[in-house]
């Protein structure tokens, strides 16, 4: 998997380029829906993706954010054994005033014609209320709140992935898996940071936090009795770790030259500016990246358990797998020479075709 899309002409050359299976334009105008649904992978089983509403400048630059994300989300599930393939879904308008009750349920009307092949969730410019919406019109829809059967709160799933990410590259570096006496800078202390940062106290870590909410900022730090850092500052930190819970492409040609960690492990998802260079660039440079899709699978998991019946104990359980997956493509990557993100994509793949193969027999 490449971070960048290909230069292509067509749209039909865009999803061969990436390989995508199917794309749905959805176009409602009553409601004022515009949404474009991608089908990336199915081999595993239906493709889950959540569905994210912004105020895109085009509809190409839609197109291009869609593809990319439910590509990840193809790798996502692969590489934690999840029996779903990889999907998402945008809609095009300003989620805090373009939203309707109507446009949401015409969404899920359009969803429902997809007979299964894409279950939706929760994205950025989404909520649990949308989700009930869909939900009227359809069963595929995942994420809807706890009152009504859902499974809750991704966060606390996703920050416990995250640190077990960091566990498992701690181990490598350092020798064990103790987090007691290391450092870690924590980038934006929101639903996930904050659950992070109160796992890692709780180990006895020295915690940096940094956060462009200041009020947030001051709370967290004493809360858990973490030392707040200035936004700009955040990399002439000198911590063991560093999380990026905030933004995407924090990792790029401007920061890396300056960092001084050992380990960039996150819940942000796409920190690398470009996978495959800046990916490279760490491994020279001898820091160890934890690869963002695979240790911030924690709320995917929720997703999945959600739609399998699963309990919270299980959710937990398939959480905690992603230690060992780390492990592995850390090893996968020593073997071949390669940065962790190709080891992880290689991981993923791999299981795809092997799942392809079993299924080709009745
Ligand atoms: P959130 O919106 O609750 O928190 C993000 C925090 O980052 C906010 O407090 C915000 O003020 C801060 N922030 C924004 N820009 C910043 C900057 N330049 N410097 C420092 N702080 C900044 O989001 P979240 O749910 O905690 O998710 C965090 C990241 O993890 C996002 O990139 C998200 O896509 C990703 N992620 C989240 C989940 C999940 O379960 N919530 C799952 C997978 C991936």
């Amino acid at each position: 998997m490449s971070g960048k899309s290909p230069v292509v002409t067509s749209i039909l050359d865009q999803l061969t380029a990436l390989g995508h299976k199917k794309v749905v334009f959805c176009n409602d105008p009553d409601t004022g829906l515009k949404a474009i649904i991608a089908v990336h992978d199915t081999t595993l089983g239906p493709a889950l993706g959540g569905t994210r509403m912004w105020n895109y400048s085009s509809e190409a630059e839609a197109l291009e954010d869609v593809l990319r994300l439910s590509r990840t989300m193809t790798y996502k599930a692969a590489i934690t054994g999840l029996n779903v393939g990889g999907g998402k879904a945008v809609i095009i308008g300003d989620s805090r005033k373009g939203k309707s009750e109507a446009m949401m349920r015409s969404y899920g009307r359009f969803i429902q014609n997809l007979n299964g092949e894409f279950i939706t969730a929760e994205d950025v410019g989404t909520t649990t209320r949308d989700m009930e919406f869909i939900r009227m019109e359809t069963k595929h829809v995942t994420g809807v709140p706890e009152s009504i059967g859902g499974a809750g709160d991704p966060s606390i799933y996703t920050a416990k992935g995250v640190y077990l990410g960091i566990k498992a590259c701690v181990k490598e570096v350092f020798g064990a898996d103790m987090l007691a006496g290391k450092s870690v800078l924590v980038q934006g202390i929101g639903s996930v940071g904050e659950h992070l940062v109160e796992l890692l106290r709780h180990e006895n870590v020295e915690v940096f936090i940094s956060d462009i909410d200041a009020e947030r900022l001051q709370y967290v730090a004493s809360k858990y009795k973490a030392k707040p850092v200035d936004a700009d500052k955040i990399f002439t930190i000198d911590a063991d770790i560093y999380a990026p819970c905030a933004l995407g492409a924090t990792v790029n040609d401007r920061t890396i030259p300056n960092m001084k960690f050992a380990i960039i492990a996150g819940s942000a998802n796409n920190p690398l500016a470009d996978e495959q260079r800046h990916g490279q660039m760490l491994m020279e440079k001898g820091i160890l990246f934890a690869p963002d899709y695979l240790i911030n699978a924690g709320g995917v998991i929720n997703c999945y358990s959600e739609l399998t019946g699963y309990g919270k104990k299980r959710t937990m359980q398939l959480t905690e797998n992603i230690y060992e997956a780390t492990r592995n493509v850390i090893q996968l990557s020593k073997k071949e020479n390669i940065s962790t993100i190709l080891a992880a994509n290689r991981i993923a793949e791999q299981r795809i075709a092997d799942i392809k193969k079993i299924k080709s027999s009745y």
